[in-house]
């Protein structure tokens, strides 16, 4: 038999003695089927041995499917109520789990330490702040060797968009540097509460070697930064201010062998990297 999840009725009854009410502004919308936890659990494909880092875990609904599938979890919330109440809800629903979860009251985007090193990151993320918490994660935890997050289900197609595709940009470049990231699947809106408005989606990431350069990953992303700002242009247009000029611009770019008449969302990671290394002195 498996053991039991927080349902739709525990849900309610955890956030009301809690008094929470959940908020927008910190992406509150709670799992309330067992199912697809079962299925981002699985998605996951944790190894038993595994430390997983869990992003929000809110009043634990994932945070139960991880303890049964990996070694430790670590959950990282920012709500000091949901925070203080996971241990109990643990101890409550598993006990054999004690002392396999350690709760971290902290901002996912700031934290640079934590109690056990994660081998994976598996969470429910809070939406508007999806990407730069996966981004963070993966720039300080280099331990984090894979992982499953849900997000709105956009933002899944962006962070596993190939160059060339309409929904390329910023965060699928940046996510590419740290790992392969693929699209696991799509959720939809009635197995949370509150329902989100839009759908929700699934990807999963092995990380990678970031391309070999001699540029460093600040000097590359402020590349890719400048390249998107203005989509439609050139690279030779859009990089004018980045290189000092659109001639300087122009140079770089034969440099590094990347057509200046093209468009940013043409390149990959590693063709970004070599436009970094070109770029003009002074
Ligand atoms: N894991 C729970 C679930 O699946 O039911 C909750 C997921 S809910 C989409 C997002 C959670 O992230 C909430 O518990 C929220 O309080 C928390 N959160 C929001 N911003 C955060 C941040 N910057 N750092 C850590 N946790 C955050």
């Amino acid at each position: 038999a498996t053991a039991p999840l927080l349902s739709a009725a525990d849900i309610r009854r955890l956030a009301g003695e809690l008094d929470v009410r959940p908020t927008k502004t910190l992406g509150q919308n709670f799992v309330i089927d067992g199912n697809t936890i079962r299925r981002i659990v699985a998605a996951a494909a944790v190894d038993p041995a595994e430390t997983v880092l869990e992003v929000g875990p809110g009043l634990g609904s994932l945070t139960l499917g991880l303890l049964d599938a990996a070694r430790r979890v670590v959950a990282v919330e920012i709500d000091p109520k949901l925070a203080a109440r996971l241990p109990q809800t643990a101890a409550a629903w598993r006990p054999d789990a004690a002392g396999r979860l350690d709760v971290v009251l902290s901002d996912a985007m700031k934290v640079t330490e934590l109690p056990h090193q994660p081998d994976a990151l598996v969470a429910n993320l809070p939406y508007n702040v999806a990407v730069p918490v996966v981004l963070h994660l993966l720039e300080h935890f280099p331990s984090l060797r894979h992982g499953l997050v849900m997000v709105q289900d956009e933002v899944a197609d962006r962070l596993a968009a190939v160059p060339g595709s309409k929904i390329y940009g910023v965060p699928s470049v940046k996510a590419a540097w740290y790992s392969q990231m693929r699209k696991a699947g799509v959720v939809g809106m009635n197995v949370f509460w509150p329902a989100p408005k839009i759908a929700s989606g699934l990807v999963a990431f092995t990380r990678h070697e970031p391309p070999v350069t001699r540029a460093s990953r600040r000097e590359v992303f402020a590349v890719i930064d400048a390249a998107f700002a203005q989509r439609r242009k050139t690279l030779r247009a859009a990089l004018a201010g980045w290189a000092g000029s659109p001639a300087l611009a122009e140079e770089a770019l034969r440099a590094a062998g990347v057509d200046p008449g093209a468009r940013g969302e043409v390149l990959d990671v590693a063709a970004f990297a070599r436009i970094a290394e070109h770029k003009p002195a002074g």
